[in-house]
């Protein structure tokens, strides 16, 4: 059994944001992650063609506490901006460089985390919470804590929490959509494609960027990304009928029709929880106790700021009590 005070499910920017602003007021923390590296959406898939961001394309900020951490990585050269060809904004745009998912590695530094660590089920036990968990050769070892947060998507939080505290049954009114995502490398050059391109509602893509225009990346590489509604209507279809779908949605929505080579590389990841709807409207949600709490992006809007504000604001919750 391993004891901590602190117990913080998901080491997305939202758990990693909680967890340092805890620890560095000396907290003891322990983060979980069910996958083998930090960042949750903010990731990098690796390929022998380089590594695309098959999640969030871009980081931007309006808030003080966003654009100082923003800046705090620029400075150390993990974060770099980003102007593709078609940028439809004057904010800013901010990525990991060399990928995504570097963000999320500079911001785990130092902190206490275990990997390949999945929850399965919290039970109250007396004042704490004993917390069971699985890896991949099966059980994982079981936790204890006096707190516990689940910083993940809202239906992963809902099914955790509420067999625990029916406070939660609030994330119910939270809505998040499915976001098939695409990585494709190309051996020519595709100079007639604008680095990014929108698609509209009713188009299949909502995003065509050209990953290889991001700083520190090279090659021909494109990231797709299914618009909501899309990626709803076919999110138990078979990979191969969703790359065959995408791959002439790309080619329709450049205009390269039958000019689009075939890529040399194509590979499809499902996001189930990618974006925020319906947001919960408050910055995280706790249960009368102060000891069980639940926060993320979907507390407050669908980017990645919010995932920042979120965690900032329960550290600051957790510290008043
Ligand atoms: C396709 C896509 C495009 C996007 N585009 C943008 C964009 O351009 N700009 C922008 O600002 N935002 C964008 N976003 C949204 C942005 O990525 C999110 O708002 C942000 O990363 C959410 O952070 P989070 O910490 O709240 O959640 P997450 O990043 O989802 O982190 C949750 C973590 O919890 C882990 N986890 C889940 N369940 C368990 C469990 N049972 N046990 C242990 N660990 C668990 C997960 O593995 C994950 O690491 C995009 C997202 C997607 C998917």
């Amino acid at each position: 059994m391993i004891e901590t005070d602190i117990l913080v499910i998901g080491a997305g920017l939202a758990g990693l944001t909680l967890a340092r602003e805890l620890s560095a007021l000396g907290n003891k923390v322990l983060l979980l992650e069910k996958s083998r590296s930090p960042g949750g959406r903010l990731s990098t898939r690796r390929s022998d063609f380089g590594g695309f961001d098959h999640g969030a394309q871009y980081l931007t900020s309006r808030t003080a506490g966003f654009t100082s951490l923003l800046n705090q990585f620029s400075q150390s050269d993990e974060l770099a901006p980003w102007n593709p060809a078609g940028k439809d904004s004057t904010r800013p745009w901010w990525v990991g460089t060399p990928g995504m998912s570097t963000l999320g590695k500079a911001m785990a530094h130092d902190l206490d985390i275990e990997y390949d660590t999945r929850i399965t089920g919290i039970v109250k036990q007396d004042r704490q919470f004993l917390i069971h968990t699985e890896n991949r050769s099966g059980a994982g070892p079981d936790y204890l804590a006096a707190r516990v947060v689940a910083a993940i998507p809202a239906p992963q939080a809902l099914e955790l929490l509420t067999p625990v505290d029916p406070a939660f049954v609030q994330l119910k009114n939270v809505v998040m959509a499915p976001c098939w995502s695409a990585m494709l490398a190309f051996e020519a050059g595709l100079t007639d494609i604008q680095d990014l391109i929108r698609g509209q509602k009713s188009d299949v893509l909502s995003l065509i960027a050209r990953n290889g225009s991001k700083p520190a990346r090279t090659g021909e590489t494109f990231v797709l990304h299914a618009t909501p509604q899309w990626s709803r209507e076919h999110i138990e279809s078979e990979r191969d009928a969703v790359k065959s779908a995408m791959l002439n949605a790309m080619r329709e929505q450049t205009g390269l029709g039958g000019n689009l080579p075939d890529p040399a590389h194509f590979e499809v990841h499902r996001w189930l929880y990618a974006l925020v709807e319906t947001p919960l409207d408050q910055p995280f949600i706790g249960n009368p106790e102060n000891a069980l709490f639940a926060c993320g992006d979907w507390c407050i809007g669908g980017r990645a700021e919010a995932a920042h504000q979120s965690g900032q604001a329960l550290a600051r919750h957790i510290m008043s009590l």
